[in-house]
Order: C-alpha cells, then sequence, then structure tokens
C-alpha cells in the first residue's frame, strides 16, 4: 500500500484518543497522512486548576486546544492537518456561521457541547451554540471535505461508526460528513478509497476493563464498570476487519495524549495483554488503552486487497 491515510474527527484529542497508533503507524511508514478536525473543542470541560479559567472562555479554549493538538499531531509524526472551516468555501455554506474574523469573514464551526447520560455514552447538550457544527448541513461540510479528498486521492480515509464511537452529537455529524465527502469524491475518482470505522473489540474491552480493578487507582479517579453500558464503537470480535498493533507506536500516543493536557489526565503505561496504558477524561473514569487498536471497513466489505503498512493487518478470523 503506497497511498495515504486520511481521519476524519470531531474535535482535538480525538484523532490520538481513537486512531492515535494507526496515525503514528502510517506516519512513521513515510506515507502521506493527513487528519481534519471539525470542531476546536471550545466547549469542553477542562481538566487541572492550572488552565480551569478557560473552561467557558470558547476563544481562549479554542486557541489553547489548537495548541495541544499541533503538539500530539507532531508526536504522532502527521504533519498535515486542517480544521474542516478551513476548507469549505463561505459562499457555499448557508448554513454555516461568519465570526466577521479575518479579510471578508471566515466561517467558524464551533464545537456543539455534549452531556454524559452514562460512562461511554454522551448525548446532546442542552444549550446548542449558534455556530455548532451540528447545524452546519451535511452536503455543506461535506463538499469541503470532498474537494481535499479528490487532491490528495488517500487510499484510506478513517472516522466513526454511525454512532459517533460514543454519542457525542459532534461525532455523529463527522460520520455523516465523512460518508458523504467520500460519496462525492468517489464519482470523480479512479479508485474509492477504502473507509475504515474505528471501533472497539467488545471482549478485549471488558477484559480490559477487569483488569484496570486489578491496578491501583489513582485518588480521585473511578473505575468502569466490566459488566455496565459501553461505547457504541464496541463491537463483537466478528466485528473487526483491521488491527493496528500499539506496542511500536506506544511512546508516540503517549505523547500526544498528554499534550492534550486540557482533555486527558492520569496517563500511565501498564504493560498487560489487555491494555498498554490507562488514562481518564474529564469525567474522571479509567480508561484502557488498548493493546489492539481495532477497524472495521464500512459498507461491509471485506478489508482491502492490498498491503498495509508494517504493524497493520486484516483481522484473520
Ligand atoms: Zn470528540
Amino acid at each position: 500500500m503506497t497511498g495515504g491515510l486520511l481521519a476524519v474527527h470531531a474535535h482535538p484529542d480525538d484523532e490520538t484518543l481513537s486512531t492515535g497508533a494507526l496515525l503514528a503507524t502510517w506516519a512513521a511508514a513515510g506515507l502521506p497522512t493527513t487528519v481534519v478536525t471539525c470542531t476546536r473543542g471550545e466547549q469542553g470541560e477542562v481538566i487541572g486548576p492550572e488552565q480551569s479559567v478557560l473552561e467557558g472562555n470558547g476563544r481562549a479554549l479554542a486557541e489553547h486546544r489548537e495548541v495541544e493538538l499541533a503538539g500530539a499531531l507532531a508526536a504522532l509524526g502527521v504533519r498535515h492537518h486542517a480544521f474542516l472551516d478551513q476548507l469549505v468555501r463561505p459562499s457555499s455554506s448557508p448554513g454555516g456561521q461568519d465570526d466577521g474574523d479575518g479579510p471578508g469573514g471566515r466561517l467558524r464551526f464551533a464545537d456543539s457541547g455534549m452531556a454524559w447520560i452514562a460512562t461511554g455514552q454522551a448525548t446532546a447538550a442542552a444549550d446548542l451554540p449558534e455556530d455548532a457544527f451540528v447545524r452546519v448541513p451535511v452536503d455543506v461540510a461535506a463538499a469541503g471535505l470532498a474537494d481535499l479528498i479528490r487532491r490528495e486521492e488517500p487510499t484510506v480515509v478513517v472516522g466513526y461508526e454511525p454512532g459517533g464511537g460514543y454519542g457525542h452529537p459532534d461525532h455523529v455529524h463527522a460520520h455523516r460528513v465523512m460518508t458523504r465527502a467520500v460519496e462525492l469524491a468517489t464519482a470523480h475518482l479512479a479508485v474509492a478509497p477504502t473507509v475504515l470505522w474505528a471501533v472497539l473489540d467488545l471482549v478485549q474491552l471488558r477484559a480490559a476493563y477487569r483488569a484496570l480493578a486489578e491496578e491501583p487507582t489513582p485518588a480521585g479517579l473511578a473505575l468502569p464498570d466490566p459488566a455496565g453500558p459501553v461505547p457504541s464503537a464496541a463491537v463483537p470480535s466478528a466485528g473487526v476487519d483491521v488491527e493496528v498493533d500499539v506496542d511500536p507506536v506506544l511512546d508516540k500516543v503517549l505523547a500526544a495524549m498528554r499534550s492534550h493536557a486540557t482533555q486527558v489526565q492520569a496517563v500511565r503505561p501498564t504493560p498487560g495483554s489487555t491494555h498498554v496504558a490507562r488514562f481518564a477524561l474529564s469525567n474522571a473514569v479509567l480508561q484502557p488503552l488498548l493493546a489492539t487498536e481495532t477497524y472495521r471497513v464500512a459498507h461491509g466489505q471485506g478489508p482491502a486487497p492490498t498491503e498495509w503498512p508494517a504493524g497493520i493487518r486484516p483481522r484473520v478470523a
């Protein structure tokens, strides 16, 4: 496989948390690797007393998270990045908002916010911002992304499954926009890209939840319930088509996680058979970084009949 990889993510930190090993492995193979981020994560909660002043200050938090994202991408070896609103032409955006910044005004897609319903399950926030990404019509956002796909002709496009990984409305919208963009671009391409959805192997996830309970739990953090609800990304083992070894790129992934200091805490390697590290988000529930990052090929196709960079392989049932 000699082509590029294009990853579509909702917020800063998602590139690392859901596709960090794939990105680092792809980039380390010397292949073109691009991340598109749909929003700047400015509605999110902020971890840590030093930066707590940023919570609720959308513009300042957005700027801070742009810096965190740049650090994470550098750690992963990803050299190409764009925010989705930079790809969409303002004239084509009846639903997008113009914040008046910059010459001629610029589009800006804002983080839509979310609320937790359970561990690993999110829903829409009660008050949706005017310029929320989820208010931007799918075709408008997809047009800009489709232009990028036509220019770069990636071999693989990667994003979320239809549930957006865990239900966050920006993630669900990012899935729809990615899907539509591939459809629009493919009409102009000789070869359609393989579309991968980031998924979690349910068996591995539950085993890692149980293993986490055997380790010391840092003060102030809780353990996930091994029998409790799981994110929509969790699928039966038979639903996994492609897997990536995390260990060879673990240092890069952990460095990227630490770069997202306002969103990710308690990052620590924990060598084991089920997971290679643990961390927590703002909900203060420990999460395993599974030893294998897993993907499903979209549309029920089998894994692309191609060779993959070392460390990435089709899963043999
Ligand atoms: Zn996110």
